[in-house]
């Protein structure tokens, strides 16, 4: 699946070992080989705080925001806590944001 962020095409890809130089990482963001990769064997809500994560430090890399890895944790954890707390934001999002309603 791909991953649109700007005028960069992510390949996001579920895989069993992430980093082999760090068997602890659950999640990586590859800006050169343009790539995110998820950590399989965690559960889908791990998944889906580890995917926020790591589409943060995409949209840093693209803006060149320049956030700590801190702030990154931080907004993922927060972003995640308002999606988990309001199910009914994922239609805002998906159909407003998205583009999908007009008004
Ligand atoms: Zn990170």
């Amino acid at each position: 699946m791909k991953i649109k962020v700007g005028h960069i095409d992510y390949e996001y890809t579920e895989v069993e070992i992430v980093n082999r130089q760090d068997p602890y990482q659950v999640g990586e963001c590859d800006y050169i080989n343009r790539a995110i990769s998820i950590d399989k064997t965690r559960s889908k809500k791990e998944q889906g705080e580890i995917f926020l994560h790591e589409l943060i430090h995409s949209i840093d890399e693209y803006f060149s925001i320049g956030l700590k890895e801190k702030q990154v944790k931080l907004l993922g954890h927060g972003l995640s806590m308002a999606f988990r707390d309001n199910p009914s934001m994922q239609k805002l999002f998906v159909d407003k944001v998205g583009g999908k309603i007009n008004e």
